[in-house]
């Protein structure tokens, strides 16, 4: 550490600045949820389907395309579990899924009964690419019976390669659009995204599948609901995934304020973009805050610098997260899983880094932020 780098750092503590937090969620207020809550009370209906969940989900499906059935869960997990199972797949196959993505898509796909098969991203976009996986097929150690691209940080993947691609193979595409509330608006591939509080439009805990196959779309609703269809007969083994009015209550407040609220990420990320317009080292998503938005920071750090970047801004009370640790297939639940060479994953574990970022970020914070990770990227 440079000699100015121990001074600024004892003055940052000196001025007793408060730590800052990687995310800082924030939902409706009671105020705008209580209309809904009145609604509630009148009608009496709690859960099972009634109006305030019908009415969410109609305006979810209003988001995409013509004839896009939403069909809301207890959150994205079990929308993506619920999903495969549907989906009839022969259980003990492999399911292709990025080993850089969150941990969730890894145990969904277990749950569904196949096993992941961690395959590695494309350096650039960060995504799974569809010809890339095409090709990585020949090289499967079992059969592939299903692929799942996730929408990394809420950046969309190139939808009509994936269709190429399932036309092609055979192999069922489900993309994981959990953090993509913003960029999913087309839901020809079925395509689940979350409602979980830290992403960018979130009511605490929801999920939903968004899909323009009606049969899966039917089969998926009632893996919700016992295994019910308009009786209470169970057609098929199924679980309790639905949510209650109480939960739609709270979404519907937060698709209220949806339109005012995104203009207010982007421009919170705007200033963000200016503010490290000094250090073009730093490198942002292709896309994040421009063409589309979501609810946290990942950029992209010159090679080899991360871990003394990380640790100087933690000295600064600038909190980061390595939102995806070191890629799925090393935590220690999936470690016996079967991979593919991982160069690119290996790469974004070590060079990429989480910053503090709020829809309600301050100039100021973000001017500390920026200071903070100029000073460590020219030491
Ligand atoms: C957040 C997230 C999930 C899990 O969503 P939940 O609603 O919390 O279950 C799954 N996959 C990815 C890529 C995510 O970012």
């Amino acid at each position: 550490m440079t000699r100015s780098g121990v001074i600024q750092r004892y003055s940052a503590q000196e001025a007793r600045l408060e730590p800052l937090a990687v995310a800082r969620p924030r939902l409706p207020t009671a105020d705008a949820i209580l209309p809904y809550l009145e609604r509630i009370d009148t009608a009496r209906w709690y859960s099972n389907f009634g109006p305030l969940l019908g009415e969410m989900e109609d305006r979810l499906a209003a988001r995409f395309g013509q004839d896009t059935r939403v069909v809301t869960t207890v959150n994205a997990t079990q929308a993506l579990t619920l999903a495969l199972q549907a989906m009839d797949l022969p259980q003990g196959t492999l399911c292709a899924v990025p080993a850089w993505t969150f941990i969730a898509t890894a145990h969904a796909v277990a749950q569904a009964g196949l096993v992941p098969w961690f395959v590695d991203v494309d350096a650039d976009t960060w995504m799974l690419d569809a010809e890339a996986t095409r090709a990585a097929l020949a090289r499967a150690p079992g059969a592939v019976s299903a692929v799942i691209p996730v929408a990394a940080f809420g950046r969309m993947p190139d939808l009509e390669s994936w269709k190429t691609f399932q036309d092609a193979t055979g192999v069922r595409v489900l993309v994981d659009a959990a953090a993509a509330f913003d960029a999913a608006n087309d839901a020809d591939l079925p395509l689940v995204v979350s409602l979980h509080a830290t992403k960018v439009l979130g009511m605490g805990e929801g999920g939903f599948l968004a899909t323009r196959d009606q049969a899966l779309a039917d089969r998926v609703r009632q893996q919700t609901t016992f295994g019910f269809d308009g009786s209470r007969d169970a057609l098929r083994v199924a679980t309790n995934a639905k949510l209650s009015e109480y939960s739609a209550a709270i979404g519907l407040a937060a698709l209220d304020s949806w339109p005012a609220d995104r203009l207010r990420w982007f421009m919170t990320a705007q200033t963000l973009r200016r503010a490290l317009m000094p250090t073009p080292e730093v490198r942002f998503q292709a896309g994040w805050g421009e063409r589309w938005t979501t609810s946290v920071c990942v950029v992209d750090l010159p090679e080899g610098s991360a871990d003394a970047v990380e640790a100087a801004l933690h000295a600064d009370g600038v909190a980061t997260r390595r939102w995806w640790g070191q890629g799925c297939h090393l935590s220690p639940a999936f470690i016996t899983a079967p991979c593919d060479d991982l160069p690119n994953t290996r790469r974004l574990a070590n060079a990429t880094l989480g910053l503090p970022f709020a829809i309600d970020l301050s100039p100021s914070d973000i001017a500390r932020i920026a200071d903070s990770l100029t000073r460590a990227l020219a030491r």
